[in-house]
């Protein structure tokens, strides 16, 4: 009986063993685990940006979960027939979602008539959802829409659309699911962007990071002439660019105005290609504007600022037309969150914290 016991309990061991292993490998094999690359994609259900992974699978993956109508539109760019389609003429209210990976890509609102016999959109719910690939196919120069999340092909972007954005996504039936959702309102996805420079980008990001009403941060590189360029070339000063911050905000939650008062209240803007203790013009100060409007609010706080009394030297903080902003590695982003005491140890030493308690009391907060 004991040795029957033993027997079993072998057994049953034998068996967990290779469950373990057998789901062990099969997790190795799947390639969305292998791939630690993730997205910040917006989720029009939370209304906010949210973390994911991005998706890679095999083309016998694809074919298992896809009719082969989707296999051929979304995994092979193929183009399904005019007028001849789930959605071109569809008009019911929801969310258009990608078929391969449910990523949320263009609401019913953006819809439009564009009598071409596809369904047509004059936006995605968000930038970041969206991925573009330059298409040369068929002697023409066209620039292919994709899904971020999975590359799965969508269809093509064209600037023939309507205002307000004058753009025209000719997306494929088959490469959308719609999910009917009440109302959606689109000034919830409208988002807008502010650049500010305030040189190290580290401790740019946390003050932003606190503001209601702003989406996303990421630090990173502008106003240069190098293209892609990395941390150490920044560095030396020969890429004429300087360290920044980017900003997407909800323009229905915080005013533009706000966001020019956190940055003033984290910076120096009276030391010229100097921030603290760096040196050199990858750390000077500057605030690049996205339109016309940013612009004259940006001048007019410079020169309140300025007339305030409150620095004794002027400010040279410059103000300029904001160009490409290149994203910082993913080492620097978020820093503060990635190595708390390093960020805060830097930012004491540097001798940003103590000017700005100096400056600005407790307006600002030493996080
Ligand atoms: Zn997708």
């Amino acid at each position: 009986m004991k040795a029957m016991l033993v027997f079993l309990g072998a057994f049953i061991f034998g068996i967990c063993v290779f469950i373990l292993i057998k789901n062990g490998v099969e997790k190795d094999m799947t390639p969305s685990n292998s791939g630690k690359e993730t997205l910040k994609l917006f989720n029009v259900t939370t209304k906010s940006y949210e973390e994911i992974p991005k998706m890679h699978k095999s083309e016998s993956k694809w074919k298992e979960t896809l009719s082969s109508e989707q296999f051929h539109v979304t995994r092979q760019s193929g183009t399904e027939r005019a007028f001849n389609n789930e959605y071109w003429d569809y008009k019911e209210n929801g969310v258009y979602k990608c078929v391969t990976c449910g990523t949320d890509l263009f609401l019913s609102e953006t819809k439009f008539d564009s009598k071409t016999g596809w369904p047509s959109f004059w936006q995605p719910v968000a930038p970041e959802n969206i991925g573009y690939h330059e298409d040369n196919q068929f002697g023409m120069r066209r620039v292919e829409v994709h899904c971020a999340r999975c590359d799965s092909h969508l269809g093509h972007i064209f600037e023939d659309g309507p205002p307000p954005t004058g753009k025209r996504f000719c997306i494929n039936s088959a490469s959308l699911k719609f999910e009917k959702t009440s109302v959606v309102p689109i000034k919830n996805t409208k988002f807008e962007k502010a650049t500010f420079a305030g040189g190290c980008f580290w401790c740019m990001q946390p003050p932003f990071d606190q503001v209601k009403g702003v989406q996303q941060t990421w630090v990173g590189y502008t106003g240069g002439h190098q293209d892609n360029p990395t941390y150490e070339e920044v560095c030396d000063g020969t890429t004429g660019h300087t360290e920044a911050i980017e900003v997407v905000y909800d323009p229905s939650e915080v005013s533009y105005e706000e966001l020019l008062e956190v940055f003033w209240q984290n910076i120096d803007p009276t030391t010229l290609n100097q921030q603290f203790a760096d040196k050199g013009t990858q750390y000077r100060t500057g605030i690049f504007y996205h339109n016309e409007e940013q612009q004259r609010l940006a001048e007019e706080s410079k020169s309140k600022l300025g007339q305030s009394g409150r620095y004794s030297k002027p400010l040279v903080t410059e103000i300029t037309e904001a160009s490409i902003f290149f994203r910082a590695e993913e080492y620097h982003q978020k820093y503060y969150q990635k190595a708390p005491q390093h960020y805060k140890n830097y930012k004491y030493g540097s001798g940003r914290a103590s000017y700005l308690e100096k400056m600005w009391g407790d307006k600002v907060d030493f996080k």
